[in-house]
């Protein structure tokens, strides 16, 4: 039998054929969880010029040298400036302006004390305390400088780069297309709108987990929809699948049974087959494949066995034609909260969730980890990897283990 490849192995051979999309330009308000495509610079400083942290007096700390407690030094207050309200002419030697918080601080002053620790009139702050340079004035610049790179290509907008964006007087960005998904389900056993459920026919529920998988990638979702065990049919679906979206993910009829065509009939429809099963339980019955620069995923059936391979093999290569620049799972190190009782034969993926209550980081396997059961990967956000021919763990044992989003 030809040896199987691994997990890395297939990456190796997939990850460097994705594509990232093309870009285009949105508005700022719809760019959350969108990649972007190139790098962009600060044009200006922000904040663009020194300023108040709060209401009160700005001067010169050399005015103030000898102040103290019993001693006060006071000034003359020449004028206010409201935030939103220009600095206005500099300030000489023993003058102050009173200023509220945002106000811009007017050259001359190099420092700010609040109202409270001064003793005002309208015209005169007396100053209990000396100060030093710089005490208490933002610096224009304190957030970002002019130059700085904001968010680099391949990075992802977030709520703080959203603000960052903005704060720079821009509206719109730029950032990459989100590819289109389809997702073909294949089996004889899927029923129709009308069929009866029971007595052989199930519902399709990998066109929904998969398709919500995308989803959360930022991926759009297109359903090519629903195939019997039938080459010709599933070959049809391919192509017209292929003509429509950027990639294609198909379940069911992988395997070696009488009835699995999905493999041959993609590459019927003209995929050329890049990986052909995964030494990996579960998930690891797949066939994986390129059309031009469109990839193909055709993944088990067995509705855990499907999202695992999703996690672990198609996440990385659509986060990559998504344009992230870092597409792969983060690995962590962890402890199992749990013992494994079976011993793994081959690569053995654990799906649970991470528990850092204690300190430590744990895996916690879910309860129900066969190919068919879904329940558990509900809530997975962490995927543990025994390696081949290990025995039985017991709990403490340390692995490494993939972070995975499942939202
Ligand atoms: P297969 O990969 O075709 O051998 O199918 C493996 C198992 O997954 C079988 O029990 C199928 O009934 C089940 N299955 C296949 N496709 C789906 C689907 N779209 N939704 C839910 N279960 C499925
Ligand atoms: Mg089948």
């Amino acid at each position: 039998m030809r040896e199987l490849i691994s997990i890395s192995a297939a990456l190796e051979t997939l990850l460097p054929r994705m594509i990232p999309a093309a870009g285009e330009e949105i508005d700022l308000c719809e760019a959350r969880g969108r990649v972007a495509f190139e790098d962009v610079r600060a044009h200006m400083s922000i904040p663009p010029f020194a300023r108040s942290p709060y209401d009160g007096y700005a001067f010169a700390a050399r005015d103030v040298e000898g102040a103290g407690k019993y001693s006060p030094v006071t000034l003359r207050v020449v004028r206010e400036i409201a935030a939103g309200s220009p600095a206005g002419e500099g300030i000489g030697p023993g003058e102050a302006v009173k200023l509220m918080t945002g106000a811009p601080v007017p050259t001359g002053a190099d420092t700010v004390v609040k109202f409270e620790t001064t003793e005002f009139t309208e015209e005169a702050v007396s100053i209990f305390e000396p100060s030093s340079p710089g005490r208490d004035v933002i610096p224009a610049g304190e957030d970002v400088l002019a130059g700085d790179v904001i968010i680099a290509k391949g990075e992802l907008i977030d709520a703080a780069v959203s603000g960052m964006l903005a704060a720079q007087g821009l509206s719109r960005v730029k950032v990459y297309v989100r590819p289109v998904a389809g997702i073909l389900s294949t089996g004889s056993e899927l029923a129709g709108r009308t069929e009866l459920i029971g007595d052989g026919k199930i519902h399709d529920s990998n066109r929904y987990s998969l398709g919500a998988a995308c989803a959360g990638l930022g991926l759009s979702v297109r359903f090519i929809g629903t195939r019997a065990d039938s080459p010709e049919g599933i070959a049809e679906a391919v192509k017209k699948g292929l003509e429509d979206c950027d990639l294609l993910l198909t379940t069911g009829g992988v395997s070696v049974g009488d009835y699995d065509y999905t493999a041959s009939a993609s590459e019927a429809a003209g995929v050329g087959m890049l990986v052909r099963n995964v030494n990996m339980k579960p998930g690891g019955t797949c066939a994986i494949g390129m059309k031009g620069e469109k990839p193909v995923f055709c993944l088990s059936g067995n509705p855990a066995s499907s999202l695992i391979a999703f996690y672990v093999l198609a996440q990385p290569c659509l986060k990559k034609l998504c344009g992230h620049r870092d597409p792969r799972n983060p690995a962590i190190q962890v402890k199992l909260a749990h013992g494994i009782k079976k011993a793994s034969p081959k690569p053995r993926l654990v799906r649970g969730a991470l528990d850092l209550s204690d300190g430590t980081a744990r895996l916690v396997p879910h309860e129900g980890q066969g190919n068919g059961v879904l329940r558990s990967m509900k809530g997975c956000n962490l995927i543990g990897l025994i390696p081949e021919g290990s025995p039985p763990q017991k709990a403490g044992a340390e692995i490494t283990a993939w972070l995975v989003d499942s939202l």
